[in-house]
């Protein structure tokens, strides 16, 4: 496998720390052994996992020609904050469409990553009901700016195609290299799943390196079976692009859909304890979306006894603590 064919701007420059936690791990009762990868530390404003994608998408739209950049997400999006950070580093203009997944949730003057899109200096942003066809979205806006002689590119939502999922392939071999430099091994990996290219991008880079380490999906949104499709197609489409011939077998492809609560974005009791539990133990934030709702689902896990005694555990930490700021009520304040 050989992913330096791809271009790409060099967004990651050196590997993302693996730590173990130890006041974590004896938390929840010193049955199993918790590390983290810490993803919350890669470049780009605030971090976090889109900057690994970014690193080849926005490499494909340089080459393409392009002057500016269009991705959607949802109202607190990282996904929208990290496109726009690395669009105004490379003197790019950004425009996004915004999701409006739970009823009248964008609210102009919110904080968290709403007001890094401004802080950032986002140059348009488009509202659309929760449901609507984003990609028909982006392309009304992309006809816009064309007719005004601009050159859009189109990022999609996570920056989840077969481009974007490779910098998951990328950070697999990482974690490989890590593990070897550090003479650690992994029992299992937990990796919160959304729009899918994360997930399947470390899938991808499992089956290309043949490791096989079990990997756990804690899914933030769809129902288990829609999301690993999801995953499972998206894997055999990198797999496709790097030039394996090798499949994912579907049974390689779980996430859970018991960590979601009453919809994406909605804060759970158990999301909250987790956030608390990681800050108060590790002094490490995660978010309340994404990364909060996984380590809600590793701590359950960790509970039922699904992970065997005395096993080490890597917790894939994918950013989002910005988040935390359009949240304050959930924590107490
Ligand atoms: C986007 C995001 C995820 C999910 O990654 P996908 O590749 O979309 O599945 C997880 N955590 C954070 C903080 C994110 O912003």
């Amino acid at each position: 496998m050989n992913l330096a064919q791809f271009p790409r701007r060099g967004y990651v420059k050196e590997a993302t720390p693996i730590e173990f936690l130890p006041n974590f791990s004896k938390a929840l009762g010193g049955k199993v052994n918790v590390y983290i990868k810490r993803d919350d530390l890669l470049p780009g404003t605030s971090g976090g996992n889109k900057t690994r994608k970014l690193d080849f998408c926005i490499a494909d739209a340089l080459a393409k020609g392009a002057d500016t950049i269009i991705t959607c997400g949802a109202v607190q999006s990282n996904h929208c904050r990290l496109t726009l950070s690395w669009a105004v580093k490379e003197g790019l203009d950004c425009y996004l469409v915004l999701e409006e997944r739970v009823k009248n949730s964008y609210k102009p003057e919110a904080s968290g990553n709403n007001f890094l899109f401004r802080l950032l200096g986002v140059k348009g942003i488009t509202v659309v009901p929760g449901g609507s066809d984003m990609m028909g979205e982006m392309g009304k806006v992309a006809e816009k700016l064309k007719a005004e002689g601009k050159k859009p590119y189109i990022v999609p939502g996570g920056a989840s195609n077969a481009l974007g999922a490779l910098g998951y392939v990328g950070c697999m071999e990482e974690i490989m290299h890590q593990m070897f430099i550090q003479g650690l091994t992994f029992d299992h990996m937990v990796v919160p799943s959304g729009s899918a290219g994360t997930h399947a991008g470390i899938i991808a880079g499992m089956i290309g390196n043949n490791i096989n380490i079990p990997v756990t999906g804690i899914g933030v949104n769809r129902p288990k079976a829609v999301q690993q499709e999801a995953v499972h197609k998206l894997a055999n489409q990198a797999l496709d692009l790097i030039g394996v011939e090798q499949r994912v077998p579907a049974d390689k492809v779980i996430a859970f859909d018991d960590y979601v609560g009453p919809g994406y974005s909605l804060p759970t009791d158990a999301m909250v304890e987790a956030v608390k539990l990681l800050a108060r133990t590790e002094g490490i934030l995660l978010d309340p979306v994404y990364s909060g709702k996984a380590m809600s689902g590793l701590i359950d896990l960790v509970r039922k006894g699904y992970f065997r005694e005395g096993s080490n555990i890597l917790f894939l930490h994918t950013g989002g603590s910005p988040a935390l700021y359009a949240y304050l009520d959930c924590f107490g304040n």
